[in-house]
Order: C-alpha cells, then structure tokens, then sequence
C-alpha cells in the first residue's frame, strides 16, 4: 500500500474536473522530455478509457524514442499544427497541464494557453509553480511528474484506472526523470510503485533499451564528439562548459533530443560538480546546467539565462549570441570571486 500524501482537497479537486471535463486537452512543457511525454499519454489515455475526449498538445515536436507508448501517433505538436492546436485548445472544457509550472515553458503556445476559457489543472513537481490554473497541485518532493500522477489516481481510489498503457507511461516518466533510478530516487516508497507497474505488465528492461538504450549513430558521435572535443573544464570551479555551435550541431545531422544526456555526463569526472552545455538555437542559447550535492544550479539559471529548474537540473533559453551567452557564463565566476 502506498501512503496517501497528497491535500485531500485537491484529490477532490482533481476528480471533479475529471467527472466534469468532456473534452480534454492534456499538455507540457517544450522540448518534452519523457517525464511529459509520459504523464500526458498516460493521463489522456486515462480519459479516454472514461468515455472522455483527450487530446495530448506538445508546443513542439515529442521525441521520437517515446514512439512506443501508446497515444503516440495522436499527439498534436503545436509547432507543426499551430492553427488546429489553437483550435482544439479553445474548444476544449478542461486543460491538464503536466509537468511545467509556468507560461513561459509552453513557447508559443503561450497566449492560447493563457486566454483558453477552459478549466485549468496543473499537475507538477517544479518549484514556486505560477498562477494561471484553478487547480494546482504541485509537489516538488514528487521525482517526476508521473509518480505525483499515480499517486493522484491511487489516492482517488481508482487504481482499476491504471491499465497497461498508462502504467507504460507512468513508469516511463519515473525512470527518465530519475536517470533511471541513479539520482533523485532514494525513496523506499518509488520501488513500491515499481513494483506495482511491473504487477500491471510494465517491461522495465524493454523501456530501458527502447529509451535510455538505444541511441541513433548520429546521436552517440554527436555526443562523443562534444566530450572529446568541445568540452572544457574550469578545475579551480569544478565546472565544466560544452558548446555546441550550428555548425557543429549541423555536421553530425542533430535532431531534438540528441543531447539530451549530454549535460550530465562530465559529472562523471569526480573533480566536476556542475556541468553547464551551450547549444545554439534558431533564436536563442539553449543552457543546460547540471551538479552535485549542494551547489544549486536552478539559482543560477534564473539569474543569468531567464531560466529555472531544479536545484541539481536546471536550464534557461539565452536570448542573445553564443559569444554573449559565453561572457555571462565566465561573468558568474567573476561574480563568485567577488563574494
Ligand atoms: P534541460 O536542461 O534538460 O532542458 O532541463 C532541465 C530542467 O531545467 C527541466 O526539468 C526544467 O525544470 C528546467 N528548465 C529547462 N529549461 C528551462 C527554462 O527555459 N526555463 C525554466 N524555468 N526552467 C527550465
Ligand atoms: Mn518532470
């Protein structure tokens, strides 16, 4: 039995919008990871199972190593489909938005977001979430978006609720969020969950080789590339700073999601505590920050590169050049001299 941790209002909350809500859209944060891809299709397939009708609504394109859930082939990317997107989202009663906590990470979609008239339920985990849903249910403590969801769905006393596909997705949510269970996930009460999904028919190893292991040539040279030869370490801040420029990203045939791990990875060197990746954007810097222990790097994002995060991951768009995004990286050191 999984304890019930959750505001017993806003269980209530959440299960009258689901009674009430006839026509659903389900949505997340750009670049969605599989935390958002996940809670999106297992809740929508949810809904649908209830005689509800769901739509899941991604500001962009999902990644295509989540292909194997089920509900993937209906999501509607806004970038790709802006004018049916908008549509469904202003026809919609309902809007459960998972995995995100402010406007400003649904990119483009944000004015429609923002003026639809329809019931909004935010369901997340990122802290200080902003005031635009009537429901708000965010818990920071939560690994993933995906664990608060299932414990949401247990709590309202309709486990019967998870079937195979969505406990596909759920799970799904809870590895990639927890990199596969290697951080964030010292929580005795996860493995109980684990082992409930893998009760319902969950294949964690195929889900591990379909996600986490399996990775195009492109992706694995791209990434091997940037170690070798993009990657500079800062000793005297046990920091380390990858760049990746268009060329570059252009000359190894980079698709969304292809350095997705990469900002983790020089924390593998035991005298690193906070990686920082760079990547150029059409109009932006895309900053990725990583660390250790108690070095929170959410902080910093905020402050430099309109981001934000959690404290040990955290990321932010750079509006500006690379050039510029480089000097108010090395500006932080300059700043921590000076205290
Ligand atoms: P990633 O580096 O994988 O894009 O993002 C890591 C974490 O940082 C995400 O889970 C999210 O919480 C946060 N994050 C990434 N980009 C942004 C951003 O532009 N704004 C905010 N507020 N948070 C971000
Ligand atoms: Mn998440």
């Amino acid at each position: 039995m999984i304890e019930n941790t959750i505001d017993p209002v806003l269980i209530d909350g959440f299960k009258k919008a689901v009674e009430n809500c006839k026509k659903a859209v389900v949505t997340c944060h750009i670049s969605p990871d599989g935390d958002a891809i996940g809670s999106n299709l297992a809740l929508a397939l949810l809904l649908q199972n209830l005689g509800k009708e769901a739509t899941v609504i991604t500001p962009d394109d999902a990644p295509e190593d989540m292909a194997f859930l089920s509900g993937y082939d209906s999501i509607i990317s806004y970038k790709q489909r802006p004018e049916d997107a908008d549509r469904i989202i202003n026809e919609a009663d309902t809007i459960f938005c998972l995995d995100f906590n402010g406007i400003k990470r649904v990119g483009a979609m944000g004015d429609t977001l923002r003026n639809a008239k329809a019931y909004k339920v935010m369901v997340d985990h990122h802290l200080y979430p902003e005031d635009f849903c009537n429901i708000v249910i965010s818990m920071p403590v939560m690994t993933s978006t995906c664990e608060l969801l299932y414990r949401i769905i247990m709590q309202s006393g309709h486990s019967e609720l998870i079937t195979l596909p969505v406990a596909e997705g759920i799970y799904t949510g809870m590895m990639t969020d927890t990199g596969n269970f290697s951080y964030n996930s010292n929580k005795a009460s996860l493995y109980t969950i684990v082992a409930d999904l893998v009760e319902r028919g969950v294949n964690k190893d195929r889900i591990h080789k379909l996600t986490i292991g399996t990775s195009p040539e492109n992706r694995l040279r791209l990434n091997g590339y940037a170690l070798a030869e993009k990657m500079t370490l800062y000793p005297e801040h046990k920091a380390s700073l990858i760049i990746l420029t268009k060329e570059d990203l252009d000359r190894f045939n980079y698709q969304v999601g292809d350095t997705e791990a990469l900002a983790n990875m020089p924390l593998a060197i035991p005298t690193v505590i906070w990686s920082t990746f760079m990547r150029q954007e059409k109009n932006y810097v895309k900053i990725s920050m990583r660390s250790e222990g108690d070095f929170a790097v959410n902080i910093l994002c905020t402050k430099y590169f309109n981001g934000g995060g959690h404290a040990n991951a955290a990321g932010g768009e750079f509006k500006g050049t690379m050039e510029e995004a480089i000097k108010t990286y090395f500006q932080i050191f300059e700043d921590f001299k000076q205290q």
